[in-house]
């Protein structure tokens, strides 16, 4: 990657590395534009690293948004198609329970139809044949095509594509200045951890700072009133369903369960929060019981699975004056023109929406800024695959399956796609497993180390989904730091990181702390105490928890 302060004239620059701002700038970058991405961390480090990873079909909002719906049906069709590598195709259930409204199923599965969403009433021995987890009492089960998403893979997808096309990704650099010139802007400054600063000049600057795009509103001198709503998530020691499963009620607390690879992830809560609050995503006892009991109606299973962890994050949603909770607020896309709204030149706003409506939220704000520039270059990503996505040759399915290759293999093959040739695991020491939960091999470390930039374990674990699984980093950070410290020469560093990131940990790891869970908890503390000399826990540790906090 070339050093964009040796080069700091730009066509646009891109504020925030979610997945909207990573979408802009791959966007950008395939018209052929010059564009700078710069994030104030790593990518995925606001709501997009902390969401539910659900492909929404559109039907949890066909009663109440159905234009809102009809676009999320859309979007789910071409991300099926560009994102093969990132979706797994699993279907939904929204299920009715006992004292639930069978006339709402009528009226719900209605407005899917008319909002071109393929939904389904199905009996509930069906339902059941076809999600064995779901609650044996159902009264009522409609079957959508929802599915799963991975955040983490999809961003990255995105940045690989924007810097193959010329983009340049600038992480841990946080925008501090919007610069004018009358009544235009014309460039940024940035700032490094070190408090180091930039500037970067370009006539269009887009705004995708998420929940924190208030904020860089104000830098530029103009209005943006956001509604910070706050979700609360949990995730299980194992994957308990293999469908989506949904209460077929108005949205409320607690009911939505989305398989995520090897675990499954229960949510979500609906809070206002004031924005000085916007970066506090610690969960608090009422939220866990709150999902908890709203969880095990949909899935009695859960109420007996192991909970790993628990993270919050919070909504970017454009303020409405009537919201109390935000669930009232649509999830609609936000693209804000200030020349027009406020008389700003060259600043735009691209919020609202959501994860799965992000290439339509690009679309939309490249539009403008391409209309900004002059230039006429269409917008291809509806057709583009991402890397990881394009087609490969023809194969027969059966034989695939046969071919003798490694589980971890496989896995990285499920979460690279078709840069799987980039990995090279034809020795068996490559072949080694370093996370043995999650199935990540030495190989894939070499690959995310040299490929895509994990210098911390922090960005490994959102590369390749190491730590991610049931022990929580006890048994392969250790290694993965080793590897990097072997790569790089710098054993302190990654002494420090490996402190780092098992706090991290820990602090998701907390909230959920009781059983089986604080076990391996103080197991990990004190491994890594006796074997690594590490201070694991900075806040409380297992041992010193109040008990009511467990
Ligand atoms: C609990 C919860 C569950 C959700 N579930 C789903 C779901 O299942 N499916 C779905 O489709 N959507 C879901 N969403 C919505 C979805 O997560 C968001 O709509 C989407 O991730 C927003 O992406 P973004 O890029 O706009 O914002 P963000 O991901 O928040 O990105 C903004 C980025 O800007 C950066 N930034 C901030 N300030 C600066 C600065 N000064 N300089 C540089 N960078 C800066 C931040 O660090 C951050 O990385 C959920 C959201 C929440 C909170």
């Amino acid at each position: 990657m070339s050093n964009p302060r040796n080069n700091n004239s730009f066509h646009v620059i891109v504020i925030g590395g979610g997945i909207t701002g990573t979408g802009v700038a791959r966007d950008c970058a395939l018209r052929g534009l010059k564009v700078l991405l710069i994030e104030r961390y790593d990518i995925t480090h606001g709501a997009t690293g902390r969401n539910h990873g659900l492909m929404h079909s559109g039907a949890r909002y066909a009663v109440s948004d159905p234009a809102n719906a009809a676009e999320c049906m859309a979007e789910n069709l071409i991300l099926r198609r560009i994102a093969r590598h990132c979706v797994e195709e699993t279907d939904g259930l929204f299920i009715s329970l006992p004292g639930d409204d069978l006339n709402y199923q009528h009226r719900f599965a209605d407005a899917c139809v008319g909002a071109g969403i393929n939904a389904e009433i199905i009996s509930t021995r069906e339902a059941i044949a076809l999600e064995p987890a779901v609650n044996p009492n159902l009264i009522g089960a409609v079957r959508v095509p929802d599915a799963a998403i991975d955040p983490f893979r999809l961003t990255l997808a995105n940045v690989l594509d924007a810097e193959a096309h010329g983009a340049t990704i600038l992480t841990h650099h946080a925008v501090t200045r919007i610069l004018t010139s009358g009544s235009a802007t014309v460039g940024v400054v940035a700032t490094d951890e070190n408090g180091n600063r930039a500037e970067f000049h370009a006539p269009v600057i887009v705004n995708a700072a998420g929940i924190w795009g208030q904020h860089i509103a104000q830098l530029a001198g103009v209005t943006l009133n956001m509604f910070p709503a706050r979700g609360a998530l949990l995730i299980f020691g194992h994957r308990v369903n293999n469908m989506v499963i949904n209460r077929c009620r108005k949205p409320s607390n607690g009911d939505i369960l989305v398989p995520d690879d090897i675990v499954c992830v229960l949510g979500t809560t609906s809070d206002r929060v004031p924005l000085t609050e916007i970066d506090n995503t610690h969960v608090t006892n009422h939220e866990v019981d709150l999902l908890l009991s709203e969880g095990v109606k949909l899935v009695p299973r859960l109420a007996s699975t192991r909970i790993l962890r628990a993270y919050a994050g919070i909504r970017p949603l454009v303020a409405a004056d009537s919201a109390a909770t935000g669930r009232d607020i649509s999830r609609g896309i936000v693209c804000i023109d200030h020349a027009l709204r406020d008389g700003l030149e060259g600043f735009i706003t691209i919020t609202g929406g959501k994860m799965m409506t992000y290439r339509l939220m690009a679309q939309q704000a490249t539009d403008l800024v391409c209309k900004k520039l002059g230039s006429k270059a269409r917008c291809t990503t509806a057709d583009t695959p991402l890397p990881g996505s394009e087609p490969g040759p023809e194969t027969n399915e059966e034989d695939e399956l046969l071919q003798p290759v490694s589980f971890a293999h496989r896995a990285a093959e499920g979460r690279h796609g078709s840069r799987i040739d980039m990995i090279h695991d034809e020795r068996p020491e490559q072949r080694a497993l370093v996370c043995e939960c999650e199935h990540v091999s030495t190989a894939e470390v070499d690959y995310a180390i040299s490929q895509l930039r994990a210098s911390s374990l922090a960005r490994l674990r959102r590369r390749t989904r190491l730590g991610m699984g049931t022990c929580q980093g006890k048994m392969c950070a250790c290694r993965a730091a080793a590897m990097m410290a072997q790569r790089d020469g710098k054993p302190e560093q990654h002494i420090a990181d490996l402190n780092t990131f098992l706090s991290e940990r820990w602090k998701g790891i907390r909230p959920v702390a009781w059983g089986a869970t604080l076990s391996e908890a103080q197991l990990s503390a004190l491994t890594y105490q006796a074997l690594c000399g590490t201070n694991l826990i900075s806040s409380p540790t297992p041992s010193t928890l109040p008990q009511n906090e467990v």
